[in-house]
């Protein structure tokens, strides 16, 4: 598959390197503890600042589980090799709840958590999530894996979909990146995974390039600026952020497809993490959904958007 070029309009900052490493793996002892920092310093002062403590908790446990937890297995090799030549992700989605290290996965983070101060209803979707026999905690699994979490179960998911977050970022980080193939720009190249948001990365090397991060392994690829991610379209893009708030967030909004993914300027702000500002950012949310926008990205966290 061909890369796009940058559309000619693209201001290129001094000092960027031109060619930005296609993919970036992630690094699960180091994304989960950061995460969880980065929440509990946005919870302060804010409107959802119980929902960032609680979701830095849930951070924090999936950094704690990893402690001597089985290594998960990658797919053998020739599978992941008929995958890259098929311009297809190596691991396969439909492969995760047969795995015996994500059982374990799951179950640790089910007993971490239950330490968490949390609200009654999510409590009780805790108990559930733990009660659940083999087949409904596979249906639980496929949902979150398929970015279908059915309305009514959204609280029974968050902790599933938190372990299937280390379990798919341990396998990603096991990956050869020069195997992974670029698959669509909405398209997490490791897992297939919907992005959760982008950011222009002040990275050594690949300084002002955009990046896509995966709602699932946090594989970060490489998108190209003004260009939508999730139709491809380089017209009729436009940037949009909340009144009053920092211009490192801002949204970025395609008149092709009417949807936006997020985007932040982390090279002018290191402390922006993906994942973690995007649900802070929800007003951004808010506001685009009352314009008729559709929301490209996926985070199991932002409840119902
Ligand atoms: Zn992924
Ligand atoms: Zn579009």
């Amino acid at each position: 598959m061909s890369k796009a070029k940058a559309p000619r309009h693209e201001p290129i900052p001094i000092g960027e390197i031109a060619a930005p490493p296609f993919v970036r793996l992630p690094d699960p002892l180091d994304l989960f503890a950061k995460r969880s920092l980065r929440l509990r310093a946005l919870a302060e002062g804010h409107q959802l600042g119980p929902y960032l403590l609680f979701l830095a908790a849930i951070s924090e446990c999936q950094h704690r589980i990893q402690r001597d937890l089985p290594a998960p297995d990658l797919p053998a090799y020739e599978m992941r090799m008929q995958a890259h030549q098929h311009g297809m992700p190596p691991l396969d989605r439909a492969r995760f709840s047969a795995d015996p290290a994500l059982d374990a996965t799951l179950e640790r983070l089910f007993a971490l958590a239950a330490d968490i101060d949390m609200p009654d209803d999510a409590r009780a979707a805790l108990r559930r999530a733990r009660g659940a026999d083999a087949a409904e905690r596979e249906a639980i699994v496929n949902a979150v894996l398929a970015d279908a979490i059915p309305v009514e179960a959204l609280a029974d998911c968050v902790f599933v979909a938190a372990a299937l977050q280390v379990h798919s970022a341990r396998l990603a980080a096991r990956l050869d990146a020069a195997t992974l193939v670029p698959i669509g720009d909405g398209v997490c190249p490791a897992c297939g995974g919907a992005p959760v948001a982008s950011a222009i990365v002040g990275w050594k090397g690949a300084h002002g390039a955009r990046f896509c991060t995966c709602s699932l392994c946090a594989t970060q690829w490489h998108a190209v600026r003004i260009k939508c991610v999730l139709c491809e379209s380089t017209k009729g893009i436009a940037y949009q952020q909340l009144d009053g708030a920092s211009d490192t967030i801002k949204a970025e909004i395609c008149e092709s497809c009417r949807g936006y993914v997020k985007i932040f300027h982390q090279h002018r702000n290191p402390q922006l993490e993906p994942f973690a500002d995007d649900v802070a950012s929800l007003g951004l949310d808010i506001l685009l959904r009352q314009e008729g926008y559709r929301r490209g990205a996926f985070n199991p966290f932002l409840l119902g958007y």
